[in-house]
């Protein structure tokens, strides 16, 4: 029992330490990074996919994608406009910091201002695996119901920022966005969110607002660490 205890402390351990250098390797290169989790379905994919096309133009985007076996989110992504690097899990259910050193041997991080890591479809073990990134984002959506936070509180708990998606289907779903956003604040209070609606892009300006910012801090920041 105690020597199980001990091997998964120490994957926990070694993920912590490859976050942290990959962090530096991010930091190095100033380049803006987010996490994004969320359960299958809830529109990872579609988010950045219109973050790239809004913002392609004005900033070098490219995207890690996460997913069990295929490729068709990575399509996705360098279709819309990115450079995107697919890692295929063989079944596992997350990403770990050791995945994504190796996918960034393939990007000139250099030339890159934001790179957007997809996480595999999972609200349990993403969030015991940090990858460095600057920021853990959460995406749910109300087709999921309104009991998520309350359900996988380790996820809501961990996150920067939530996307609240699919604002569009409410008058269809049983989600009641008071009880959803109680639980929420009960486990990450002031918890920065968004809802949208990615179909019909309602709410999307903010996001797109708001990542623009924090590409921007983080350049600055760096520059006046290294000042
Ligand atoms: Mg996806
Ligand atoms: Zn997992």
């Amino acid at each position: 029992m105690s020597t199980r205890i001990e091997v998964i402390e120490d994957i926990l351990d070694v993920n912590k330490q490859k976050a942290a250098s990959n962090r530096e390797i991010f930091d190095q290169s100033s380049v803006f990074t987010i996490n994004l989790m969320a359960s299958p379905g809830a529109g990872k994919t579609s988010l950045i996919e219109l973050t790239i096309k809004q913002l392609s133009h004005r900033i070098s985007i490219a995207v890690i994608d996460g997913d069990i076996a295929t490729s068709l989110d990575a399509d996705r992504a360098a279709a819309a406009g990115a450079k995107a690097v697919q890692i295929n899990t063989g079944g596992g259910c997350h990403l770990d910091a050791m995945m994504i050193e190796h996918a960034l041997k393939e990007l000139s991080l250099n030339e890159v201002d934001l790179l957007i890591i997809e996480n595999v479809g999972n609200l349990i073990c993403p969030a015991g695996f940090p990858l460095g990134t600057h920021k853990n984002i959460l995406i749910a959506s109300t087709p999921e119901g309104d009991d998520k936070p309350y359900k996988y509180p380790t996820m809501y708990n961990g996150v920067d920022a939530l996307i609240i998606n699919k604002i569009d289907l409410l008058p269809y779903v049983s989600f009641n966005m008071d009880y959803f956003r109680q639980g929420v604040e009960l486990l990450n209070p002031g918890l920065e969110a968004f809802p949208m609606s990615c179909q019909t892009q309602e709410g999307l300006e903010l996001w797109i607002q708001w990542i623009i910012a924090q590409v921007e801090n983080n350049q600055k920041r760096l520059l006046i660490d290294n000042n």
